[in-house]
C-alpha cells in the first residue's frame, strides 16, 4: 500500500496535510496575539492568511485530481485558483519585501510601487487563468504544466529573484535597514529556489506550500513574532524618550551659558560705569551700548521661552494692526545689520516697488520672522553676501509676502537640514562652536509663519550657503 493514499503519484502527503495544520495554526495565533500597528506586520498578516487558503488549496487539488480525476472540471477549477492563490502569495511577499526596503512607511514611494506591482500582478493573474493549462497524474508524478504553469514560474522568476533582491540591495543603500531584516526573507527565496529545482527535477514533489509554511513560521518565531515587535517598538519608544531627556539637558545647559554671559556683561559694564564717574561721557556710552545690546540679547532669549511656552501651550496668540511694512522692515534692517561689524559681507536688499504702504498683520511677529532669518545668515555668515529681497502677490485683499534671505555662509547638511525646524535642534558643529543660540529661532519662525496661514522653505549647501523663503499672508487695509 502506498502510504500516500490518494497521491500515489507524489510525496510528502502527510507534509502537506502538516503544513496546512502549522498554516491554520499560524494564523491563529498570529490573529489572536495583541500587536502594534506597523505596515510589515500588517502586510505580514495578510501573507499568513493567503499562504494558510494556497496551503489548503494544495490539497484540495492533489485530492480532487486523485478522486475526480484530473480531466474533472472541479479538479481543474481548484488547480487553477491554486495557481493564482501561488500567485498572490509571491506578490504578498514581494510587497512585503518592499515595505521593509522602505523602512516600513505607507510612503508616496510605497504607493507608487505598490500601485505599478499590483497592476502588473493583475496582468500575470489573468493570463494564469485564461491560459490553457494541462494537469499530469502519471508514472511521472501529480503536477500541472502548460502555459498558465509559466506565467507562475515566470512571475516567480521576476518576483524572487529579479524585483526582492534589487528592493533589499535598495533598502540596505538608501535606508540602511538592517540586514537581520532580510534574513528570513533571503531564506524564503533560497527555499523557493530550491522548490522549484526539486519539483522540476522529480515531479514527484509537492513542496511550494510546505516551504512556504516553514519559512513563514521561521519568520514568526523570528523577526515577525508581535511581541519581538513589540519589545522591538518599546526600546525604540524608550531611546526616543532619552533623546528627548539629553535635549532638554543640552537646553538648559546651552541656554544657562547663553543667559550667564551678557548678564556678567551687564555687571561687568554696571560696575565699570561706577567707577568712571568722574571720567567723561563717552565711555559711559559705549559701556551703556554694551549693556543695552547684552539686555537686548537676554530680552529676546526670554521672550523666545516665553513664545515656546505659548506653542506649546497652543495660546500663542497673533495681534493684528495696521502697519507700515516697508518702515518696519528697515528697522530691522538697522539692527540686524549692525552685526555684520567688521565682516567681509555684501549686505543687499531688494524690494519690489508694488509692495502695498499700508497693510493689516502682526507686525512684531512679521518682523521677528525676517530677524530670525537676517540674524541667522549674519551669524552663520563670514564673507561674501547676505541678500534680503521681498515681493508681494496680490490676491483680492491678500498681500501675500515673499521674503527671501540668502547668503554665502556654512550651509546646512542634508541629515541636519531636516531637524532645524524642531525644537533644541543645533548642529553639532553649531553646539560646540563659539556661536551662540538655544536652537528655537527657528522653530518659532516655522510655527509663527504657519500661524498666519503661510508657509517656510530652505535650501542649503554645506559651504555654500542657504537660502529661506517664506510666503506670508498679510491683508491689504481698504483705504
Ligand atoms: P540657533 O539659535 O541655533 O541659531 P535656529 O533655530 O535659529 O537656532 O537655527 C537652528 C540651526 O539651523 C542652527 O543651529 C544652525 O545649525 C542652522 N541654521 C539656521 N540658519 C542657518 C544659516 N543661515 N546658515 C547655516 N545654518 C543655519
Amino acid at each position: 500500500m502506498n502510504p500516500n493514499g490518494p497521491f500515489s503519484n507524489s510525496y510528502g502527503f502527510d507534509m502537506l496535510v502538516l503544513s496546512v495544520i502549522y498554516a491554520v495554526f499560524l494564523c491563529l495565533i498570529f490573529h489572536s496575539k495583541k500587536r502594534i500597528n506597523s505596515l510589515e506586520l500588517k502586510i505580514f498578516g495578510y501573507l499568513i492568511d493567503i499562504n494558510m487558503i494556497s496551503s489548503i488549496f494544495e490539497l484540495f487539488c492533489g485530492l480532487s485530481i486523485a478522486f475526480l480525476g484530473k480531466d474533472s472540471i472541479i479538479a481543474i477549477i481548484i488547480c487553477r485558483i491554486y495557481l493564482g492563490l501561488l500567485l498572490s502569495v509571491n506578490y504578498v511577499f514581494l510587497i512585503f519585501i518592499i515595505a521593509i526596503s522602505l523602512n516600513n512607511e505607507l510612503s508616496f514611494l510605497f504607493k507608487k510601487y505598490f500601485k505599478v506591482i499590483s497592476f502588473v500582478t493583475l496582468f500575470f493573474m489573468i493570463f494564469a487563468f485564461i491560459l490553457p493549462m494541462v494537469v499530469v497524474n502519471d508514472q511521472t508524478g501529480m503536477y500541472s504544466t502548460g502555459p498558465a504553469t509559466f506565467v507562475l514560474l515566470l512571475y516567480g522568476v521576476i518576483a524572487d529573484f529579479i524585483l526582492m533582491p534589487l528592493f533589499i540591495v535598495y533598502g540596505r543603500r538608501k535606508y540602511n535597514v538592517p540586514f537581520i531584516k532580510y534574513i528570513s526573507p533571503l531564506l524564503v527565496i533560497i527555499m523557493s529556489l530550491l522548490a522549484q529545482i526539486l519539483t522540476n527535477v522529480d515531479h514527484h514533489y509537492t513542496l511550494f506550500s510546505v516551504l512556504e509554511t516553514f519559512c513563514l513560521m521561521v519568520l514568526f518565531f523570528t523577526i515577525q513574532n508581535p511581541d519581538v515587535k513589540a519589545i522591538d517598538e518599546l526600546e525604540i519608544a524608550k531611546n526616543e524618550a532619552e533623546k528627548g531627556n539629553r535635549a532638554q539637558e543640552d537646553f538648559l545647559a546651552s541656554v544657562s551659558k547663553e543667559i550667564r554671559q551678557p548678564l556678567n556683561t551687564i555687571v561687568g559694564f554696571s560696575e565699570d560705569i561706577k567707577k568712571r564717574r568722574d571720567e567723561g561721557n563717552a565711555i559711559i556710552y559705549e559701556n551703556a551700548d554694551y549693556i543695552l545690546s547684552s539686555s537686548q540679547k537676554l530680552l529676546e532669549m526670554v521672550d523666545n521661552f516665553i513664545d515656546v511656552s505659548d506653542m506649546q501651550a497652543n495660546t500663542l496668540k497673533l495681534n493684528e494692526d495696521v502697519y507700515n511694512f516697508n518702515e518696519a522692515i528697515m528697522e530691522v534692517i538697522k539692527d540686524d545689520g549692525e552685526k555684520i561689524g567688521d565682516k567681509n559681507i555684501e549686505f543687499l536688499f531688494n524690494t519690489s516697488t508694488d509692495l502695498p504702504g499700508k497693510l493689516i498683520g502682526d507686525k512684531k511677529r512679521v518682523m521677528s520672522i525676517v530677524h530670525n532669518l537676517l540674524s541667522n545668515a549674519i551669524k552663520y555668515t563670514n564673507k561674501g553676501k547676505i541678500e534680503l529681497s521681498v515681493r508681494s502677490t496680490i490676491e483680492d485683499d491678500k498681500c501675500i509676502l515673499v521674503i527671501r534671505v540668502s547668503d554665502t555662509g556654512k550651509g546646512i547638511g542634508e541629515k541636519q537640514i531636516e531637524k532645524i525646524f524642531t525644537m533644541f535642534e543645533r548642529s553639532s558643529n553649531d553646539k560646540n562652536s563659539t556661536i551662540s543660540g538655544a536652537g528655537l529661532g527657528l522653530a518659532i519662525t516655522k510655527n509663527l509663519v504657519e500661524l498666519m496661514g503661510g508657509k517656510i522653505s530652505v535650501q542649503s549647501e554645506v559651504d555654500n550657503g542657504s537660502i529661506f523663503i517664506v510666503q506670508i499672508p498679510q491683508t491689504i487695509p481698504d483705504n
